[in-house]
């Protein structure tokens, strides 16, 4: 059977890779899996059983139920103090579902999208799948964010779109409110637009501002699967400039006709939720973790997310750091899956303590011997 040439520029992730190699472990310290360890809100539950009794299982609009569009908006309001007007946001399936659509409906063939290396890992095979460049912008060097001056560097005449992540996965960096004036300005000048993946914004552990803030041409996605515990629920949100959600809207009628309905309904209670706790106590697993590894392993200072990016030290790449890791129980991914070096790898600390203190000191030893 003969595949269509786009799938071909795609391959399998390497995270997939990995969970392969560890397929034999039993009960393994698993610090690879990027989701919370809370379970979804008995509040939210309940709005999903609710809606599934009261027969609200069939298709939404296509751009979600106007009772959520209306709380996200409000929610917007609040965080980024941006005014979105009512037909600047679509309800969508994840932040995975808003990516594609978005991607589908702004990048041509041959267009150049920057990318900040270390990047999530969708972001360069959807890029491709449609057809356009990755640019990677190496942040090694500015403590893994990106600045205005190398965006500028990086720009072509073919450059037509720039996506960041703050919170950012897999670094937990966020971009400072100065850093994101100084490449708002650079993106207005050169016309670019910037895809603003949100996702983690909950798990923030300082001030957490958004591109939006200073940047008209913003496509802002919102996802409910880590801040809501939810991700099998396939909920998030897109906010951005009317003739870009009409067009994403346009593709969504098509392939996914609307995010789940019953998923809708039930994060209605979102705001019943107190999430204080569950990002308390990301903050103590993140302190746990850094007081134990940061003496032998350089790392990132993480503002948010649930992630630590750890340098190996002793010369070691990666995978070979990962493979030692695997072969003694304990999985951790190779910083190659999210970037264009392979010479750190990346810890996620959403399991219990005794686990996440047993994970940290078997890496130490690890890398000490
Ligand atoms: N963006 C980032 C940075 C992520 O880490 C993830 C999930 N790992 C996603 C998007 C996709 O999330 P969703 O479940 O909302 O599709």
């Amino acid at each position: 059977m003969k595949l269509a040439s786009r799938v071909g520029r795609i391959d399998a992730s390497g995270i997939r890779r990995i969970f392969d190699l560890a397929r034999s472990l039993k009960d393994p310290i698993n610090l690879s899996i990027g989701q919370p360890d809370f379970p979804v809100d008995d509040t939210v539950k309940n709005a999903a059983i609710a809606a599934i009794s009261a027969n609200r299982n069939s298709y939404t609009q296509t751009q979600g139920i106007p009772e959520l569009r209306e709380m996200s908006l409000a929610e917007e309001k609040t965080h980024t103090g941006r005014t979105w007007a009512a037909d600047e946001i679509l309800v969508t399936s994840g932040v995975s579902g808003g990516l594609f659509l978005a991607l589908m409906a702004l990048v041509d063939d041959g267009d150049e999208v920057l990318i900040p290396d270390p990047y999530f890992v969708m972001y360069k095979h959807l890029v491709r799948l449609f057809g356009g460049v990755p640019v990677y912008l190496d942040t090694y060097a500015t403590g893994f964010v990106p600045t205005p001056e190398a965006i500028e560097r990086a720009c072509t005449p073919r450059t037509r779109l720039l996506l960041i992540n703050s919170p950012a996965n897999p670094t937990g960096r966020i971009i400072p409110a100065d850093m994101l004036q100084g490449i708002a300005k650079v993106c207005e000048k050169r016309g670019i637009t910037v895809i603003s993946d949100e996702i983690y914004r909950l798990f923030a552990y300082g001030p957490c501002p958004s591109i939006s803030s200073f940047l008209p041409d913003t496509v802002t996605l919102v996802g409910h699967s880590k801040s809501y515990a939810m991700t099998g629920w396939r909920l998030g949100y897109a906010c951005g400039p009317k003739a870009v959600i009409d067009a994403m809207t346009k593709v969504q009628q098509y392939s996914f006709v609307c995010a789940p309905s019953v998923a809708q309904y039930a994060a209605l209670a979102g705001p019943q939720v107190d999430h204080k706790p569950n990002i308390g106590a990301y903050r103590d697993k993140r302190d746990l973790m850094v007081g134990i590894l940061s003496p032998t392993f350089e790392i990132a200072p993480p503002d948010g997310a649930f992630y630590l990016w750890a340098k190996v030290p002793g010369g070691l790449s990666g995978q070979q750091f990962v493979e030692k890791a695997i072969a003694n129980n304990c999985l951790i991914i190779p910083g190659g899956v999210f970037s264009e070096r392979d010479t750190h790898i990346r810890i996620c600390y959403t399991v219990p303590d005794a686990k996440l203190r047993a994970g940290a000191e078997l890496l130490v030893r690890l890398a000490t011997s």
